[in-house]
């Protein structure tokens, strides 16, 4: 570097929302970057604002990148590399940045260079710290809320029927813990049904802590929570459930509870059967030989089920191609049924299940690839751009032949007018594609995969069997279709192999 050259660096300063000790107010991060900037013979422009670092689209960032992108800055200087982002493969994704645009990262302690690779590497631990140190932060602050939780704490909103003392444990609320008894007397006591109980309230002039007549929806609120046993339960996210039994003065016996509970659950079955028919894999597996979507249906597993009708004992069974098809379309079908055939449901729900569970594996293999330059999807985005272009361009000679042809009188004028139109509109849907396009950086590749992979941690975590229209759903969202293929029946008792083959959304272009 020249003498007398002052580099031009890009000051960035962020603060979290959150109130952490660490967090160093805006001001002093300027103050000690200014003096920083002034020492080492650096102009500078600031980019300052308030936001989590663990999200990337935060607004002065991006604005930052963009005028990077300008190539008139040497670099840029923040106090430290966690204001950046504390997140590894956002970080990656910085560094990534900052080699393409030949950018120093300076910080206070240390000055980068990412086209030395040690330095991508000591970043690398040092955003492992970052991100370890945020773990410990909040198991810290977790494990003194269990503490609390343990000692009676109650948090959040005391429910109706209690008041907060001030060590925030709940204690009956003399008139509220009133209406709550009430309640459980009525249902569980007399027989009475919630829309019932709540006129009964209306009746005697009771209302809800705002003021309003009670409904079947906070009834159903206030018969459902443990808290008035006396119980605190509490779920962290990620952690296991803490129960503490008597943690403060209970409004309902145990037994009184349980009973309620008992018949919210005889009541519930009725709304539960309005959702008969999706089921955790409907709409999903088509058969590649016919390309009809199979269906599934409850049957009995044995025939001892079906003789005396239990239907505890009925299994979820795919169908086969024919009897997936509509009473309309079997009536159509003629000629040979497909030779696919049927099987339980839950062995195909567990094969497509392990396939997810494997391809956890493949996204983040996609991730860490494209975090380490990988640029292959761009390649096929841009082999899909080239050939949109062509079309379009083809498009275009087509439209100055029939303006040729207009001319040379082969064409009337309407003729003409309606060949054009016709043309335009198919360029405005290329044009449209090629915008879609534009969107494939590495960024928002590594977003969609990270949102695919999401989705499948949670279905592989969650209860299919007790929510199948959840499941199904999550399904749809990752998975466009399954091929399913089946060449022997089970008739003979004797599970047969079959085969499936996964296609997911995302390998679509
Ligand atoms: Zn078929």
């Amino acid at each position: 570097m020249a003498k007398g050259h002052k580099k031009l660096v890009a000051i960035y300063v962020r603060k979290s929302r959150l109130k952490d000790a660490d967090s160093m107010e805006i001001s002093r991060q300027l103050e000690l970057l200014t003096d920083y900037a002034e020492k080492n013979n650096m102009e500078y422009e600031v980019f300052s604002e308030e936001g989590s670092s663990e999200d990337w689209n935060r607004a002065e960032f991006q604005r930052m990148l963009m005028e990077l992108k300008r190539n008139i800055y040497d670099g840029v200087l923040c106090t430290d590399q966690d204001r950046i982002t504390r997140d590894r493969t956002d970080f990656g994704l910085f560094v990534r940045f900052m080699k393409a645009e030949a950018l120093q990262f300076y910080t206070l302690n240390k000055t980068y260079n990412f086209m030395n690779d040690e330095d991508v590497f000591v970043t690398g631990i040092q955003s492992e710290m970052d991100n370890h140190f945020m773990r410990m932060t909040k198991r810290k602050l977790r494990r003194g809320r269990i503490q609390a939780i343990k000692k009676g704490v109650y948090f959040g909103i005391a429910p109706y029927g209690y008041a907060k003392d001030e060590q925030k444990h709940l204690l009956p609320h003399p008139e509220e813990s009133k209406v709550v008894e009430d309640i459980y007397r009525m249902y569980v006591h007399e027989g009475l049904n919630q829309a019932e109980i709540c006129e009964q309230l209306t009746l005697t002039g009771k209302k809800t802590r705002a003021g309003k007549n009670f409904t079947p929806r906070t009834t159903s609120l206030i018969l459902s929570n443990i808290a008035y046993r006396g119980t605190v339960h509490y779920e962290l996210q990620g952690e296991d459930v803490i129960t503490v039994e008597e943690a403060h003065p209970a409004l309902v016996d145990a037994s009184t509870y349980n009973k309620a509970q008992e018949l919210r659950a005889g009541k519930r079955k009725v709304p539960q059967a309005s959702q008969r028919g999706v089921y955790t894999l409907s709409r999903l597996l088509v058969c590649p030989s016919c390309g009809q979507t199979l269906s599934f249906c409850m049957k009995y597993a044995k025939r001892s089920g079906r003789n005396n009708l239990d239907k505890s004992q009925r299994e979820l069974y795919l169908l086969n191609c024919y009897a997936s098809k509509s009473q309309k379309a079997k009536q159509e079908h003629t000629g040979e049924r497909c030779k696919n055939n049927a099987t339980k449901s839950s062995r195909v729900e567990e094969v497509v299940f392990s396939k997810l569970n494997q391809h956890l594996t493949d996204l983040d293999t996609k991730i860490e690839a494209i975090v380490a330059g990988d640029t292959s999807f761009l390649s096929s985005v841009a082999i899909k751009q080239q050939e949109l272009t062509l079309q379009y361009n083809k498009l275009d000679e087509q439209k100055k032949r029939v303006q040729d042809g207009f001319k040379a009188g082969i064409y009337e004028q309407d003729e003409a007018t309606a060949e054009i139109k016709a043309i335009k509109e198919q360029q405005l849907q290329i044009e449209k594609e090629l915008t879609g396009l534009e969107g494939a950086d590495a960024k928002s590749e590594v977003d969609k995969h990270k949102k695919a992979k999401a989705k499948i941690e949670m279905l592989l975590s969650m209860d299919t069997e007790a929510n199948p229209t959840k499941a199904n759903k999550l399904l749809h969202d990752v998975i466009d279709k399954v091929y399913y293929w089946k060449e022997l029946s089970d008739r003979d008792g004797k599970p047969k192999p079959f085969e499936i083959r996964i296609v997911y959304k995302e390998e679509q272009v």
